[in-house]
């Protein structure tokens, strides 16, 4: 039976994608949503989750759609009704609020996952088994979107918390962490800030593999033109390139990329949404913290330069 669910945050990703995911799905019922501007037809609205869990207490998940900086103190309070929790990525704005978040979850004995969507891209599982057995030399990341573009209008992006450039940058550690067989650790970077925000729009990171690979990661915020979301492996047994953000895969120079598939179930947020399914069904978490430590560490050890005035 499919189990009843809640949704904060109506915003851009909410609507272009779990609205519409969560229409089909027979995981999930949508039953509710908290929103401070947004309704959905046929759907009870409230505008805070506190509202929500009060007005609509047969919810059994909530899912929230809301930026980071936002997210953690709506995740601690449907944790501690006991409700199952979905959170976009990143999954929260500090690596300690989402500790606190997963050891939360343990002691009610409920599902937290933090969801990676971009591990569910076509080309990612297929990429993941390839590489499981080669010999990585190097790692190649160009992540280049145009932010007026993707974002436009959100000024939380480039507020302290809303991760800049890492907002798209951790979708593609998200990928390298999940494909590569061996961890890696950063081991310098660079990062530009623009001299009127507080997040950057501009890094450059230098990692290493514990397997001795090299991983070089280039993420930027003002990219005009045609957009760019590649990863580029070189192994003993040749290149493998995921491309378009994980939708298209080449190796060793042949295209690879799995039959495309028209049915929302089986794209990237199907993909989220089954996971979430099968973790609370299994009584489990999953939460990877992977990707988010490495943004960490890049504030951490990055070097910072100041970058021209970012306006809309
Ligand atoms: P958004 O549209 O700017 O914000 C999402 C919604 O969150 C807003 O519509 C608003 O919902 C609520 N919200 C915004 N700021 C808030 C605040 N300070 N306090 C409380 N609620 C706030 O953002 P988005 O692009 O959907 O991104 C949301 C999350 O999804 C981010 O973590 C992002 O990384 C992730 N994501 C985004 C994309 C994308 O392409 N945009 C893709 C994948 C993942 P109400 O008006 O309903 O209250």
């Amino acid at each position: 039976m499919a189990l009843k669910l809640g949704l904060v945050g109506v915003g851009v990703i909410a609507k272009a994608q779990h609205l519409p995911v969560l229409a089909v799905s027979e995981d999930f019922d949508l039953v509710a949503i908290a929103s401070r501007n947004a309704t959905v037809e046929g759907v009870r609205s409230y505008a805070t989750l506190a509202e929500m869990l009060a007005g609509s207490p047969e919810i059994e998940a909530v899912s929230l759609c809301t930026p980071p900086a936002a997210r953690t103190p709506d995740a601690r309070r449907a944790l501690q009704a006991g409700k199952h929790v979905l959170l976009e990525k990143p999954p929260g704005a500090t690596l300690s609020e989402v500790e606190e978040l997963i050891a939360l979850a343990a002691r009610h004995r409920i599902t937290l996952n933090a969801s990676w969507h971009s591990r569910h891209a076509p080309g990612v599982a297929a990429a993941r088994a390839w590489l499981a057995d080669k010999t990585i030399r190097s790692v190649a990341i160009e992540w280049r979107e145009d932010v007026r573009h993707w974002h436009p209008g959100q000024d939380w992006i480039f507020a302290a918390g809303g991760f800049g450039v890492f907002d798209p940058g951790i979708n593609a550690l998200s990928i390298v962490t999940h494909i590569l067989p061996a961890p890696f650790a950063l081991q310098r970077a660079t990062l530009g800030f623009p001299e009127n925000r507080q997040a950057p729009i501009v890094a450059a990171l230098d990692l290493a593999g514990a397997d001795g690979s090299a991983i070089h990661a280039d993420f930027d915020f003002l990219q005009q033109g045609p957009q760019t979301w590649d990863i580029r492996v070189e192994t003993d047994a040749g290149p493998l390139a995921l491309q378009q953000g994980g939708a298209r895969l080449r190796i060793g120079g042949a295209d690879a990329t799995p039959p495309p598939s028209h049915d929302l179930l089986r794209g990237e947020y199907g993909g989220v949404y089954a996971e979430f399914a099968r973790l609370i069904a299994a009584g489990e978490s999953g939460v990877d913290l992977a990707p988010l430590r490495h943004v960490a560490d890049a504030f951490m050890l990055g070097a910072r330069s100041a970058a021209p005035p970012f306006h809309f």
